[in-house]
């Protein structure tokens, strides 16, 4: 796992991607402050810890499940799946 701050287009407070390796890198917005950048990983982390990489769930599910940090039922794994989640 990386955690990098680069800037990103002012409407993405973070990114998480991925990797082949089944590692993952998270990028957050340089223009977020420390509090706004704390926030932002916890939730890409959640993202991380739901494995929503490898479950077939819709985005709006997924994003709800990080808010919470609570995870869903319907555990259908579907591996391979390489999307970024915001
Ligand atoms: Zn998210």
């Amino acid at each position: 796992m990386f955690v990098r701050i680069i800037p990103l287009p002012r409407r993405v407070g973070a990114v998480v991607l991925p990797n082949d390796d089944g590692t993952y890198d998270v990028y957050i917005s340089s223009h977020l402050d420390q509090k706004q950048r704390e926030q932002k990983l916890a939730h890409e982390l959640r993202h991380v810890a739901g494995e929503h990489f490898y479950r077939d769930i819709d985005v709006t599910l997924a994003e709800a499940e990080a808010r919470s940090g609570g995870a869903e039922t319907g555990r259908r794994r579907k591996k391979g799946r390489k999307e970024p989640r915001l």
